[in-house]
């Protein structure tokens, strides 16, 4: 079996282009220089790619295996590269942010740079690689329009057999990799509720609707709704985080408006919701007299979801990587992750990477103005993808079943 360690890794080069990226960081599908750093090691190591074909900034590698039993077994490895609108805080390290209000507090940077160094170990092996590897830089995981969405309605996936990515974490220790089967990221679809009344003089209230009143029972039925009606075992989150009525101390609210999130961690819960909600706001409207408007995301991010067959098959090569057990449980996170659109179109799998370093401060959770990562985990991040793809270079057993 082809193993990693005959794969070419430059520590300090991907150390280099990770502070190079984190040094410039972008927001959205603005990721331009980012896309151009991608290209520019691509070109470097005389690897072919498409860029803006799936959407702006994007850029999508081929490598071709040239091995004698090569087939059409294709794996794609994904990496996103956008930033997030955060101060970075100085802590004196020398690649701080130099866009100011622009920080990589979320691992993009670490995930693009890895996989920069994935292209190239895969080019140096493409005499012996019996598949195709399709590497996706992505633009816009954080914010919509989806980046993976757009690439997948744009054919990224038409021609791919499965999907790998990873994400950067400061919980696990240093190098250490997680996975599990089934659910890694939850569903997430915002909602609006205005209730209608008829505003009338505090001292005459049966003449009027009261859409305070009617927005308080809603709120009510809510946690009802979830601690009674809700299996335990598939949790649930529905938070309402804003609620506005009225104007004045001597009028009642002729409208109650409430905005908040939906988390679950199963589409089908999503339904149920759905359809619960809307029955308890027409049930409290129509027993006290108003109207209402409901608005759950039409469109939301989905489950992000691994394939157990994916998931056994990172267990073995990750074992040529790290001998017996070294994957550690991954926990599903109520956090959106968008790379749950190429889920929808075939077997994928997320696997986490721990960058945690307590002496160096490396443990704050993502999306916070410190965070760093100890970017000695980011070789074992490569490793482990360059070993997926060797090990399961003839195909995986299972998969289009
Ligand atoms: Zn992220």
């Amino acid at each position: 079996m082809l193993t990693y360690t005959m794969a070419q890794i430059d520590e300090s080069e991907l150390i280099r282009i990770r502070r190079d990226i984190h040094m410039h960081p972008e927001l959205g599908w603005d990721v331009k220089r980012t896309s151009e750093v991608v290209c520019r090691e691509l070109d470097r190591a005389g690897i072919s790619y498409e860029r803006d074909r799936y959407g702006r900034n994007s850029v999508v590698a081929l490598i071709e295996g040239d091995a004698e039993d090569r087939t059409d077994f294709t794996i794609a490895l994904r990496a996103d590269m956008d930033a997030l609108p955060i101060e970075e805080a100085d802590r004196g390290q020398p690649y701080i942010s130099r866009n100011s209000g622009v920080m990589h507090a979320c691992g993009h940077d670490a995930h693009t740079s890895m996989m920069i160094a994935v292209a190239k170990a895969l080019q140096g092996l493409k005499n012996l690689l019996a598949c195709r590897v399709k590497i996706i830089f992505q633009p816009c995981e954080e914010s919509r329009p989806s980046g993976a969405k757009i690439l997948c309605e744009n054919g990224v996936m038409d021609d791919v057999d499965c999907i790998v990515m990873c994400h950067v974490n400061c919980n696990d220790p240093c190098g250490a990799p997680s996975c599990c089967s089934g659910v890694t990221n939850a569903c997430s679809a915002p909602f609006s509720i205005r209730v209608h009344g008829e505003s009338v003089h505090v001292a005459s209230p049966h003449r009027g609707k009261d859409a305070l009143a009617m927005g308080v029972r809603i709120y009510e039925g809510i946690q009802l709704m979830l601690s009674r009606e809700k299996d335990p075992f598939d949790p649930c989150v529905i938070g309402v985080c804003t609620m506005h009525a009225g104007n004045t101390r001597a009028t009642n609210a002729d409208l109650c408006e409430m905005t908040g999130s939906i988390r679950c961690f199963r589409d089908g819960t999503l339904s149920w919701i759905r359809e619960r909600m809307q029955r308890l706001c027409s049930t409290v409207c129509e027993d006290m007299g108003g109207t209402f408007e409901l608005t759950i995301d039409p469109e939301p991010l989905p489950c992000a979801i691994n394939s157990d067959v994916l998931y056994r098959a990172f267990l073995r090569s990750s074992e040529t990587v790290l001998g017996p057990g070294g994957v550690l449980p991954l926990l599903p996170s109520p956090g959106g992750e968008d790379f749950a659109y190429y889920e929808k179109k075939k077997p994928g799998l997320l696997f986490g990477l721990g960058c945690r370093n307590d002496e160096k401060g490396f443990n704050r959770p993502a999306h916070t103005r410190d965070w760093d990562i100890d970017e000695g985990a980011m070789i074992t991040g490569v490793r482990l993808f360059v070993q997926f793809v060797l090990t399961h270079m003839h195909g995986i057993e299972g998969l289009k079943a």
